[in-house]
């Protein structure tokens, strides 16, 4: 890798032509008081390379706290937001942390698909790191592995007294290097010596210190998940403010919402940080959430850096900036704290921590997330009970939807918001496809409330859905319980479509009443099939109404059928206690 070295006055011209060009714009990290911030440069002199951390880092300039990702107006259906003024960023001053955590954010923010607005900036970028001088006194990058760098940058600083040393990392680095600076020269043999040393005396200056190998986090959080005492003596203080998640380099979640103009008929769609740690984060519509307290949402953050993206992507997304622990007021956000005590509180058990096996990292990038609904007509508009109705949604461009059975769509209307409902109708049924909604929040609620030839924005196919091939010659057991039944059906349809492909079928329906049954008909026509065997329950049936089936819940169905195990495979959609029982 190529090395320069340049005086620190000529940096500083370098810097200051830089910002002189209107076709740049320079961010640096400048002085907050006694805190430091990136923020755009007015001037050489206002760039602080030796500064300890900064407030937030520079993933804001990729992922920024409030960004529109749609606009839409009710004529015309909805649009990409205006392109971003992609001048080209030059970012100066990263430190090594952050470049790894840009590194991780690239993972993340390209996943199965890549996300086009992080990466449309991210390419117009030109990040200029600089090697530690000082570090906070809560900073552990060095125990992360993280106080140095070799790539991730497009030129790396490192403060030699009277000159930097310039790494040359990119192209693109060196370019701007050509372009905007004067009297740049060859390292010699001694500025290369002396980088080392600089980059080799970081990794004694933090104040924190880590007990065991961090190799271990990944299993030693594995050991500690049903420790619940363990994680409430941790989360005990904890405010569920979400400073810790909201300063952090590599958290990246958000929230999408809708934001429209006073006249309702024109607006955006924004997305805005969102944090584990915040009480409504795992909150759905019915009210449940999945991580109602503090200790649960705590543990949440360690597994989701330690655990989960180590076992998605084979790295442990902490730096060791220290960002969390400087913001938290209880002073109970410190990682170190957490995973020493985790150590102590693992040897105590007595059990062996294995060094985890790196993970098969084999993610495909396929396309770009498009952002934009399709405009969409609603078809028919059939009521089911008295919260479920079933829509038959056509697109407007004329395409097919070309779902696979179980993937779901995203339901966009205009002004309220988006929600993922399941395909409920088989592939094999062309032209429309069909929703079946509860009525339950505000997009389902205003979905209702749309009429036959109204307009609704529609997204996808998304996920996975099931396995066709694989199913087939196999014996199935569906098992659908309350509003499971709607992505259960594009599947169970498309097999009875596709009849002689398949074993038995055996059909297992339950839901709470029998006011509730959804797709009566349909039911009454599989009961009546002799290549299906169909049996249904309510939990319980109120004196005023009518029911010659089985009363219990939807387990109790289970003894009354025989199957082969060996051959049989279980579809299964329902609340969490239904898998339960059906795998037991
Ligand atoms: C993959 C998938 C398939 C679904 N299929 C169906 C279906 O076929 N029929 C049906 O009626 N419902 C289905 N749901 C549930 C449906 O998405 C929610 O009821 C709906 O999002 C509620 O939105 P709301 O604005 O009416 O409620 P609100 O309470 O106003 O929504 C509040 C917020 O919570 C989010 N939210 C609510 N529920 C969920 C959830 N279950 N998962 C994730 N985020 C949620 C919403 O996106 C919204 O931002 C499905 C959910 C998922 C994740
Ligand atoms: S900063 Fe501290 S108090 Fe606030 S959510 Fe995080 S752990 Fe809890
Ligand atoms: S968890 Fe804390 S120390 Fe680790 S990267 Fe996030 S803010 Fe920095």
């Amino acid at each position: 890798m190529k090395m320069r070295v340049i005086s620190k006055e000529d940096f500083d011209n370098f810097v200051s032509s830089m910002i002189n060009d209107d076709s740049l714009k320079v961010i640096g990290v400048k002085s907050k008081g006694d805190k430091f911030a990136f923020d755009p440069l007015e001037s050489a002199s206002e760039l602080r390379l030796d500064y300890d951390v900064t407030l937030l880092p520079p993933k804001k300039y990729f992922f920024p706290q409030r960004e529109t990702l749609v606009t839409y107006d009710v004529a015309n259906g909805f649009a990409a937001k205006d392109p971003a003024d992609l001048k080209p960023t030059v970012i100066l001053g990263v430190h090594p942390y952050d470049i790894v955590a840009l590194l991780h954010m690239d993972e993340i923010f390209r996943e199965t698909k890549s996300d086009p607005y992080y990466f449309e900036k991210r390419k117009s970028s030109i990040i200029i790191g600089v090697n530690i001088q000082n570090m906070s006194k809560w900073c552990f990058a060095p125990q992360m592995g993280c106080a140095t760098v070799e790539y991730g940058y497009d030129l790396m600083l490192t403060d030699l007294g009277n000159r930097y040393a310039v790494n040359i990392g990119s192209q693109k680095g060196e370019a701007l290097l050509e372009k905007y600076a004067k009297n740049v020269t060859d390292a010699l043999a001694r500025d290369i010596q002396l980088v080392g040393q600089k980059k080799h005396e970081v990794m004694d200056i933090s104040q924190q210190k880590i007990n065991f190998e961090t190799e271990l986090i990944p299993e030693m959080l594995s050991k500690t998940y049903g420790e619940s005492s363990f994680w409430e003596k941790h989360a005990e203080k904890c405010l569920a403010c979400g400073s810790c998640v909201l300063v952090c380099p590599t958290c990246y979640c958000f929230d999408v919402k809708e934001n429209p103009d006073l006249t309702l008929k024109e607006g955006e769609r924004i997305r805005t940080w969102d944090g584990c740690l915040l009480e409504d984060f795992a909150k759905i519509a019915s009210g449940e959430n999945f991580r109602p307290t503090r200790p649960t949402r705590y543990r949440h953050r360690y597994f989701k850096k330690g655990k989960y993206l180590f076992d998605r992507f084979g790295f442990v997304s902490c730096v060791g900036c220290g960002r969390c622990s400087s913001n938290c007021l209880p002073d109970i956000a410190n990682p170190v704290n957490l995973f020493n005590d985790m150590y102590s509180e693992v040897r105590s058990m007595g059990v062996e921590i294995d060094v985890p096996v790196a993970p098969d990292v084999n993610i495909k990038t396929e396309g770009d997330i498009n952002y934009v609904p399709k405009l969409a007509t609603i078809a028919k508009k059939i009521p089911m009970t008295a919260k479920e109705t079933l829509f038959e949604i056509k697109l407007d461009d004329d395409s097919i939807l070309n779902q696979v059975p179980g993937q779901f769509v995203q339901v966009s209307v205009f002004g309220v918001g988006e929600a993922p409902i399941s395909v409920s109708s088989s592939p094999t049924q062309k032209g429309a496809f069909q929703l079946c909604v509860r009525k339950i929040g505000s997009v389902t609620t205003a979905l209702h409330m749309l009429n036959v030839g109204d307009k609704i924005g529609i997204r996808g196919p998304f996920g996975h859905g099931f396995d066709t091939e694989f199913l087939k010659g196999k014996d199935l057991l569906f098992v659908a319980a309350g509003l499971g039944i709607a992505p259960l059906r594009s599947l169970l349809n498309y097999v009875l479509d596709n009849r002689a492909d398949y074993g038995r079928v055996i059909v297992l329906y339950g839901c709470k009443e029998p006011r509730e049954q959804l797709f009566g008909d349909e039911m009454v026509a599989l009961e009546k099939r002799d290549d299906v065997e169909y049996k249904h329950t309510v939990d319980w049936c109120p004196e005023n109404e009518l029911w010659d089936g089985n009363i219990g819940v939807i387990t109790t169905l289970i003894p009354q059928i025989n199957f082969d195990p060996e051959n049989t495979y279980a579809i299964v959609v329902g609340p969490p206690i239904v898998y339960k029982f059906v795998i037991a």
